[in-house]
């Protein structure tokens, strides 16, 4: 098979550049390991950016969203007993975030890109970028019994954290930069109208918590939790009484429960991998960088890759201008690190660490009262959390 751009991964980061290139007549291929099924099983992330959002609607995947989407002008963040209210649209010139799934999200991605024929294969394994330095890199990678190869000019690695692309980089040109947190979260959906319109960032000395949703029919629930516990430590009875401790009394007493339709723990995670650059394989997504999901930052960064990898292609297919992919690494690099910023101070903002000292426990008391009192401060959490410009 010849194409002119190979992408390594079917997630939102692949797709997403799959259609957006497919629409400027760029040839391409996605090789995705898992099946559909399994992709679209994957309960993640649900808060959009309005640039990413922006980004669908070029894709001509926007339809769904826009009409299904909710759109949210603020947030709350509860504490000893009380909620504040985060106006996003106010501290932001008017802007807001989406509320609509990750999952949906991908869903729109492969029906558009199975309305236009676009080349997306499953059960692609064994997938191995070859030659990425040289100006005619190729992909094998097997189905069944049978071997395939992709001719390609440009290799895309969007194929998560633990895919194969980031791992074919040299180890000396690789730098890895990683914090791992000492809890992860516990992730409950279940088909149970929200407890709040808006989102509820909860910080209590228990642990953290946060009241999310997907739609007014389907709430997504997190508790902080040790690295040690599984599922199997959190029966839906246990772990409704546990949200309902971290919240303030009036709103746990309006928390409407149900069984669990998913649910999972994730451990929290900072990851950065320079360059997101080897030749011509470019990484885009979590396989170049990863953040906890407090700050709903992951998808978002994945988006702004995308957004630079998509007009460096087509600068150069169209215009024969190389210039953003030759700064693609730098660029994307550095909103990648203001996200990390991001995600690690809302992050050590609103949790308990197990081995914090009592001198932590005040800073993040006064950096919350700080917050909350300084327009500044609100306008600087505002701008991050609607999204940093392109
Ligand atoms: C619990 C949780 C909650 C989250 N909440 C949010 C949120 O609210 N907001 C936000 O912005 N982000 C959130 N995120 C992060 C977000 O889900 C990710 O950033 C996003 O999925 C990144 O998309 P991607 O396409 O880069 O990677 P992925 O979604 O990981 O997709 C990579 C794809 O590559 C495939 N693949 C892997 N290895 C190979 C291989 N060797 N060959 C071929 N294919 C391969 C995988 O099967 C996968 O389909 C959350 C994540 C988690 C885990």
């Amino acid at each position: 098979m010849r194409t002119k751009v190979g992408i390594i991964g079917g997630g939102p980061s692949g797709l997403l550049l799959s259609q957006l290139l497919h629409l400027k007549g760029i040839d391409n291929i996605v090789l995705e390991k898992h099946s559909r099924e399994y992709v679209l099983g994957r309960i993640r992330a649900g808060v959009l950016e309005h640039g990413f959002a922006e980004l669908m609607r070029e894709a001509q995947c926007g339809e769904r969203m826009d009409r299904e989407g909710e759109i949210h002008e603020g947030f709350f963040v509860s504490h000893d007993g009380i909620k504040d209210r985060m106006d996003l649209s106010k501290y932001s010139d008017g802007n807001s975030v989406i509320v609509y799934g990750q999952t949906e999200i991908t869903k729109d991605l492969y029906d558009a890109r199975d309305k236009m024929g676009g080349k997306v294969v499953h059960g692609a394994l064994d997938v191995k970028p070859y030659d990425l330095t040289s100006d005619a890199p190729y992909i094998t990678y097997r189905q069944g019994d049978d071997l395939y190869r992709v001719d390609c000019q440009y290799v895309i690695g969007a194929d998560g954290f633990h895919g194969v692309s980031r791992k074919s980089i040299p180890k000396d040109v690789l730098k890895e930069y990683e914090k791992v947190y000492p809890f992860g979260w516990l992730g409950v959906l279940s088909k149970t109208k929200p407890v709040s319109p808006e989102l509820i960032y909860a910080k209590h000395d228990r642990g953290f918590a946060l009241c999310s949703m997907r739609s007014q029919i389907l709430s997504r629930y997190y508790i902080q939790v040790p690295l040690t516990d599984t599922t199997d430590d959190w029966p839906d009875e246990e772990f409704w009484a546990e949200l309902k401790r971290r919240l303030p009394e009036d709103v746990g007493a309006n928390l409407e429960t149900g069984p669990s339709i998913e649910k999972s723990i994730a451990p929290l995670r900072s990851f950065v991998a320079e360059p997101m650059r080897y030749g011509n394989m470019f990484l885009a997504g979590d396989a170049a960088h990863i953040v906890p999901p407090t700050g709903a930052r992951g998808l978002n960064s994945a988006g702004s890759d995308i957004y630079y990898l998509y007009h460096a292609l087509v600068d150069h297919y169209e215009n024969g201008d190389d210039t953003g992919l030759e700064t693609y690494s730098e660029k994307a690099l550095a909103r990648v690190w203001k996200a990390q910023r991001f995600s690690w101070w809302l992050t050590s903002l609103l949790h308990s660490f197990p081995e914090g000292i009592e001198y932590d426990r005040r800073l993040q008391d006064i950096d919350l009262e700080y917050l909350f009192t300084s327009d500044s401060a609100q306008a600087s959490l505002a701008e991050n959390y609607v999204g940093l410009p392109y």
